[in-house]
Order: structure tokens, then C-alpha cells, then sequence
């Protein structure tokens, strides 16, 4: 799997402000945004500052302080989305999980039972 990053890829331009995006919470380390294309009532991406191609990537080079602010961002974000039913989070990596854009990114989806895992 390939980990040269892609300094123009979208969430690069979003984290820029080259692309408008609907943000939920941004802090030092990570920004939330919500998804153009929702796929629940709430379908919000958590996306690192940093540069990293996906969630393995991250996990093996991302700093204690990049991991440690991501965490508080992700707890602080479902705390704002107030989703008490639940919640699935996804983090989709290379070509068999049709990752389509190449920077780390989770998927939350809540706010309606979401069904099986796989359809
Ligand atoms: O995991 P994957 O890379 O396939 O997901 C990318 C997600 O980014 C899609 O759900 C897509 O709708 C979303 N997206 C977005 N804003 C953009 C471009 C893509 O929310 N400007």
C-alpha cells in the first residue's frame, strides 16, 4: 500500500480553505467535517492535520501528540453529535476498501440503525 502522500488531494485543499467544507469541530490536531454525500442522518469525516495516506499510515508514523490530539478530537466530536443509539465508524485504506480520497479519514454514521456491517 502506498505511502507517499499526495499534497493536493482534497482534504489537503480543505485543510488549505482552497475547498469550503461544513466543519463540526476543528482543533490543533484534527478537523470534522460533514460528508457532501451522507449516507445517515449524520455522516460526519475526523481527518488528521497531518499528512498521512490512511489509517495504517497514521497509526505507524503520526507522533504521540498527533495521535493523542486526534483521539481528544474524535471524543470530542461524538460528544458534540450527541448520537446516544450509537454510532459505526469506518476508516476505509487502499484499493479493496475503495478509498477514494488519500488522506486518513474516519467515517461516523449514526442517527438511523445503519444494518449489517457489509450489505
Ligand atoms: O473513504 P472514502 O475515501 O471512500 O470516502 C471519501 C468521502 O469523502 C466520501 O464519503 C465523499 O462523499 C467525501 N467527500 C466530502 N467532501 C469532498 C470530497 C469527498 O465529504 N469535497
Amino acid at each position: 500500500m502506498t505511502t507517499t502522500y499526495d499534497p493536493n488531494n482534497i482534504f489537503a485543499r480543505i485543510l488549505r480553505g482552497e475547498i469550503p467544507n461544513n466543519t463540526v469541530l476543528e482543533t490543533d490536531h484534527a478537523l470534522a467535517f460533514r460528508d457532501i454525500h451522507p449516507q445517515a442522518p449524520t455522516h460526519v469525516l475526523l481527518i488528521p492535520k497531518g499528512p498521512y495516506v490512511d489509517f495504517g499510515h497514521f497509526v505507524a508514523e503520526a507522533s504521540a501528540a498527533e495521535q493523542a490530539g486526534f483521539n481528544a478530537a474524535l471524543d470530542a466530536v461524538l460528544k458534540a453529535l450527541e448520537l446516544p443509539a450509537g454510532f459505526r465508524v469506518i476508516a476505509n485504506a487502499g484499493p479493496d476498501s475503495n478509498q477514494e480520497v488519500p488522506h486518513f479519514h474516519l467515517h461516523i454514521l449514526g442517527g438511523r440503525n445503519l444494518g449489517p456491517l457489509l450489505p
